[in-house]
């Protein structure tokens, strides 16, 4: 059997290594898909650490896949060798459960299909997927720019446009990091009035470059004050993982406004007063679904959203988790086979 590289996490908490795997074979059901690119995303660490249940090892890391499909299973229907395809978090799912059944497919009750944590991912050559696993490509996209719409464009697109926000509503994103820098860039395209707010003055040009008609800088602001200024925030994106900063854009929330939670703080302070007061709301949001992804790539083409990526050679996959790790990557880290 021919062998492929790979990067995996032999242990729990281990290193990320370089190894020689067999190619594998798809399951029934599963198409093989043949790696162009991958994203590095800061959810890779539940694979290194093993934090979810059910987390298995060696795994192979890796939920932002962009590749051609080289193999197709019996059991595949809609899905063709050649065709160029897309691999997210949701690993796919049954259709058959009682949460499937009721249309929400992200909380399919067959869990063991999250990719690169109880399946394996895109650090690799080669990766089997599921076919409800995957999103089509449009061609306009490279492999590389449409990677990291997998889970970070795909996570703030879905928010946004689930949000509840129309067209012209004021809408914060809160973060210009990895999922910010995208956030902003489609809140803008779908016709909101967008406010970036990070941390510094020197993001304001990359704010305004992405498409914010205004940028707040958090350390020199009370960012609450000034969205109130604005009339208040229909909703506000919070794409940081800080609780504090979180908790100190809440406050900037209009009338029946909402506040969208996308990545996991420790703690978040919250006053629920000012929430009733307001008939407020606070939601966390799931990424979504392959069709959800499709959409973000389909969006991404019609808009010209992009990625701004660092690229780094698949042998190199540990540098390029240390980089995202880091938090000093401008603004997302893609592996590449070649
Ligand atoms: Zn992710
Ligand atoms: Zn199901």
């Amino acid at each position: 059997m021919a062998n492929m590289r790979a990067v995996q996490v032999s242990k729990r908490g281990g290193p990320l290594e370089v190894v020689e795997r067999p190619i594998p074979e798809p399951a029934a059901g599963e198409v093989r898909v043949k790696v162009e690119a991958c994203g590095v995303c800061h959810s890779d660490v539940l694979a290194k650490d093993g934090t979810l249940p059910g987390t298995s090892f060696p795994r192979i890391p890796g939920h932002e896949v962009i590749g051609v499909v080289d193999a197709v299973a019996p059991g595949v229907t809609g899905f063709r060798k050649g065709e160029r395809v897309g691999i997210g978090w949701n690993g796919g799912f049954c259709g058959a459960c009682d949460p499937c059944r009721r249309g929400l497919f992200f909380g399919c009750a067959n869990t063991k299909r999250i990719t690169g944590i109880n399946r394996d991912g895109g650090y690799a050559e080669y990766v089997c997927a599921l076919s409800s696993a995957l999103a089509r490509v449009p061609a306009e996209l490279t492999s590389l720019d449409a990677a990291p719409l997998m889970c970070a464009g795909l996570t703030t697109y879905n928010a946004l446009r689930n949000s509840g926000a129309r067209p012209g509503d004021l809408v914060a994103i809160l973060g210009l990091g990895g999922l910010g820098h995208l956030g902003v860039q489609f809140a803008a395209r779908m016709g909101f009035r967008t406010v970036g707010i990070a941390r510094g003055e020197d993001k304001a040009p990359l704010a305004k470059k992405l498409g914010a008609q205004v940028y707040l800088d958090s350390e020199k602001s009370d960012v609450s004050a000034e969205l109130q200024k604005l009339g208040g925030a229909r909703v506000i994106v919070a794409t940081v993982t800080n609780g504090d900063a979180m908790s100190a854009a809440l406050g900037g929330l209009g009338p029946a406004g909402t506040f969208m939670i996308l990545g996991a703080p420790e703690a978040l302070t919250i006053h629920p007063g000012m929430l009733i007061g307001g008939r407020q709301t606070i939601v966390a949001w799931y990424s979504g679904t392959s069709i959800d992804s499709q959409d973000t790539l389909a969006f991404g083409a019609l808009s010209g959203v992009r990625s701004m990526n660092e690229v780094f050679p698949l042998a190199r996959a540990g540098e390029a988790y240390e980089r995202m790790m880091s938090g000093k990557a401008r603004f997302r880290v893609v592996i590449t086979p070649r």
